[in-house]
């Protein structure tokens, strides 16, 4: 019955274009989306009290139908609806928020209510009451009346996530329920379940069929819960299948074998002026391991900021050259990328190894000469950013490639630089800490290293917040620290690349502390809009000392390294992501000495924002940081997964289903690599039922999935 999941929405009964139109703009397109569009929470029909015997000042939940619901104007205004269900009517009241009830209670709609039951005039009122709308007027019911029917469905009711769309045809959480059972009813006899019964009995598992049925038709919470619970699995199942896959596939590939610790690396590593930690040292030995095997290296490098991840990316790149072939280092940022080439150009040039730097600087004809170059295959270094991967570059030899702070990179051009190769060697390194389950998901068909231990002698930045307000105060505060010779990052919002407004505001400021309060003290001023050469000189005399404030956009966010930076101001501080403040207090603190970062706040704060101060504050520990990150933002918006590749898990959830997804990798991995049972018998996965899971994971991930065989 695959091609029944497959085909379009419009196959049930109840869809037409019209619908189907509606559907599509919630991601819903196929019979198989449709059955996987999970209520976003079930309401308890048990926990529902009928109006007639409620009571004055006790806190209720009704499921109750609007009657007549309009602004009442009068000394204040307010918003009344007048609800029934058949027991007696009661009134709901707001008095804030008008717009935006009107907008979404309508007479006929059936909703469910809670609150604190009050009284008014006589009689029963609930003020400002938490609701949801189960069916509206506007659905078709062929089958009379929705309240009757919302009090005959069993024991709970789901409420899926709604949008306007769906509501103007008809299909709030009533009306999916109705195509649903038609769907059901259509598909159910035939659903062949890609999981095999054994593994359903080894991880107590509900069969398909049985799993759409208690998802969108539970009898009680259990049901429900054990429905989900299969489909999660499930969903984190057939992703590590894939991650199993491509790893496995890729183990199997050729590649270069590279001769390791070559005299280059020993005399680059003496000349660095400090010892590897023993966390560096134990990580270059794992890539080290990588690279002296015939086939190509894909490992994550994963550091805190200021952990010391570039000398560890110098080594391997040196190990390309000492092999006679060509290295590549990719950075997010043209600052960035100008930082990393002066810092190799000195400590590699002295060596004798040529680095070259791919930018937007070069003129033409230097371009072409450095293309020629890269293109003959001549052995050396070059670093730039997305630059490196346009579609002229072309490399003779590469040997290997590093992607600094990986996460900036979508997941295609993380694949775009080694595919200018033949299977190159690849590190990705990222300071975004992540937590281990988006881990497993994110690069879970990379080899992982992890430097857990920062260089000796730092200190943890001490953080404070700060009103805004009180500007004075933070003048203040910077001219002393000027004057006792520290140097100071301010740093602006910047929204977005184009908004004007913003890049507005660090120049306004810039302009007035130059000609204003610290106009003794030399000021920088660096953001996007500067051409690169400008960019490059306001960097470079901020590291030599010779500017002692910058003030800046977020183009200093990753990757900056002055080590004699110790203070960083950070405008509009609640308007920053958690990991983006992370990142930009790592600008500091990175040479010896007590650090400060200040966050100066607007006073307007939303509850999210002042979870993410308060986490700032807390702890230094990017992990931690990352867990609370996770924690305040949910999954879907941790540093925008979408754009990095996370096929959307529709069912399951990143972090109450963590124990879930580590156990469905290790039954996916196990199960590629052919491990046994505990008896060590092997597990009958037949070639029906990888043929099952290959026509799963197309359907449910997309037909541009790369699978590598799944053999
Ligand atoms: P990140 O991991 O954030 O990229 P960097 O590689 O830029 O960090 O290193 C941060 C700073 O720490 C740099 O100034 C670097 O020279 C210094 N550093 C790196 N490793 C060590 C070490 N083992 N001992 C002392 N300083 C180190
Ligand atoms: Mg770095």
């Amino acid at each position: 019955m695959e091609d029944r999941l497959a085909s379009p929405v419009q196959y049930v009964r109840g869809v037409g274009p019209v619908r189907a139109e509606a559907l599509r703009s919630v991601g819903v397109e196929s019979v198989e989306d449709l059955l996987l569009y999970a209520p976003r929470r079930y309401v308890d029909r048990r926990h529902c009290s009928p109006i007639g015997e409620l009571r004055e000042g006790e806190t209720a939940t009704v499921l109750a139908q609007v009657l007549a619901a309009g602004t009442a104007r009068g000394r204040r205004p307010r918003f009344v609806a007048r609800l029934g269900d058949g027991t007696a009517v009661l009134e709901a009241v707001w008095f804030q928020g008008l717009n935006y009830v009107q907008g979404a209670l309508r007479p006929g709609d059936v909703v469910v209510l809670s609150g604190r039951v009050g009284s008014y005039r006589g009689h029963l009122q609930i003020p400002h009451p938490e609701f949801e709308v189960l069916g509206g007027a506007g659905e078709a019911t062929e089958e009379g009346d929705l309240l009757e029917e919302s009090l005959h469905a069993g024991g709970l009711i789901p409420v899926y996530p709604l949008s306007a769309e769906l509501r103007s045809v008809g299909l709030a959480s009533r009306g999916l329920r109705r195509i649903l059972r038609n769907t059901l009813d259509a598909v159910a006899s035939d659903l062949e379940d890609p999981l095999p019964e054994w593994l359903r009995v080894r991880r107590d598992l509900l069969a398909l069929d049985r799993a759409y049925e208690g998802l969108h038709f539970p009898a009680d919470p259990e049901e429900a819960e054990a429905a989900r619970h299969r489909l999660a699995y499930e969903e984190f199942f057939y992703l590590e299948l894939l991650l199993a896959d491509r790893q496995g596939h890729r183990q199997r590939r050729p590649g270069q074998a590279l001769r390791t610790w070559g005299p280059l690396v020993r005399r680059y590593l003496e000349g660095v002026g400090f010892t590897l930690t023993r966390a560096q040292q134990r990580v270059l030995a794992e890539i080290f391991e990588d690279l002296g095997r015939p086939h190509p290296m894909n490992r994550l490098l994963q550091g805190d900021v200021g952990s010391g991840k570039t000398v560890v990316a110098a080594c391997t790149l040196l190990t390309a050259v000492e092999n006679g072939l060509q290295g590549a280092l990719m950075a997010p940022t043209e600052i960035l990328a100008e930082q990393h080439h002066g810092r190799l150009r000195v400590e590699l040039g002295a060596l004798g190894i040529p680095v070259h730097l791919l930018s937007a600087r070069l003129t033409s004809a230097e371009r072409t000469g450095l293309l020629e170059r890269l293109r003959s295959g001549e052995p050396g270094l070059v670093v730039g950013t997305h630059a490196l991967i346009q579609e002229d570059v072309d490399f003779g030899r590469l040997g290997v490639v590093v992607v600094d702070e990986q996460h900036r990179f979508g997941v295609l051009q993380r694949g775009a630089l080694p595919a200018k190769g033949t299977a190159p060697d690849v590190l990705v390194m990222t300071a975004t800490p992540i937590p281990r389950t988006l881990a497993m998901t994110l690069y879970g068909d990379l080899d992982t290293s992890v430097i857990d231990e920062l260089p000796p002698g730092r200190q943890p930045v001490e953080t404070h917040r700060f009103p805004l307000a009180r500007n004075e105060r933070v003048e203040a505060r910077v001219r002393i620290a000027l004057e006792e010779g520290r140097q100071v990052f301010w740093v602006f919002p910047l929204v977005e690349e184009s908004a004007k407004s913003d890049l507005q505001a660090a120049v306004t400021a810039y302009e007035r502390l130059r000609s204003g309060p610290l106009c003794e003290h030399r000021i920088g001023l660096v953001h996007g809009r500067l051409r690169a050469e400008e960019k490059d000189a306001v960097m470079s005399a901020f590291r030599s000392g010779e500017i002692g404030l910058l003030v800046a956009t977020t183009v200093i966010e990753v990757g900056v390294d002055v080590p004699d930076a110790s203070l960083i101001l950070i405008q509009h501080a609640e308007r920053f992501g958690l990991s983006q403040l992370h990142q930009l207090r790592g600008r500091v603190g990175r040479g010896g000495g007590q650090a400060v970062c200040v966050l100066l706040e607007g006073d307007e704060l939303t509850a999210e924002a002042e979870q993410r101060l308060q986490a700032m504050v807390e702890t230094t520990d990017g992990f931690r940081i990352a867990e609370a990150d996770l924690r305040i933002r949910g999954p879907g918006e941790f540093f925008g997964t979408r754009q990095h590749g996370l096929p959307g898990l529709r069912v399951a959830d990143l972090v109450g289903d963590a124990p879930l997804l580590a156990l469905a990798r290790q039954d996916a991995f196990g199960l590629l690599a052919g491990d046994g049972d505990e008896r060590g018998d092997a597990l009958p996965v037949t070639e029906e039922v990888r043929e099952g899971w290959r026509r799963t994971i197309v359907r449910r991930l997309g037909e541009k999935i790369v699978l590598g065989g799944i053999a």
